[in-house]
């Protein structure tokens, strides 16, 4: 699937629609979700058209993959949630209810955030 240059995160780094930024260097920007899940609710994401982990991992330059995991953890240190704990997920494709193309790291945190999903197979 050919990756979509108008989703809104694409339209975010392009400066077009403004975010609440709390990040950012060559590899990623990291910004306040604007419907927050839970007290720290940032969204990481790479600067390139990439869709998902492994359109990711598959096509980016190594530099861009080291790059935006260390955004990832110096985004979560830079929270200060390290000791408190914290959840990192990617939704990925329609199972996972991904609504936004281009790939991003939730960082969730400020409060016990219960199981990892609702029991069930
Ligand atoms: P997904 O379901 O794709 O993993 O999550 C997309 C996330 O992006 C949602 O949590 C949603 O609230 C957030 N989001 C959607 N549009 C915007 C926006 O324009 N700005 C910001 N900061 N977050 C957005």
């Amino acid at each position: 699937m050919s990756y979509d240059r108008d989703n809104i995160f694409a339209r975010i780094l392009r400066g077009e629609i403004p975010c609440n930024k709390v990040y950012e260097d060559d590899f990623a920007l990291a910004f306040h979700d604007i419907h927050p899940r839970a007290p720290v609710h940032v969204l990481v994401i790479p600067k390139g058209d990439y869709e998902s982990m492994a359109d990711f991992t598959a096509g980016a330059p190594d530099d861009l993959v080291a790059g935006y995991i260390r955004a990832i953890g110096t985004v979560a240190r830079q929270l200060g949630v390290e000791e408190s704990g914290y959840r990192l997920l990617a939704n990925t494709g329609a199972n996972a209810h991904q609504e936004v193309p281009h790939l991003h790291v939730h960082i969730f945190a400020g409060r016990p955030l219960g199981a990892m999903l609702p029991p069930g197979k």
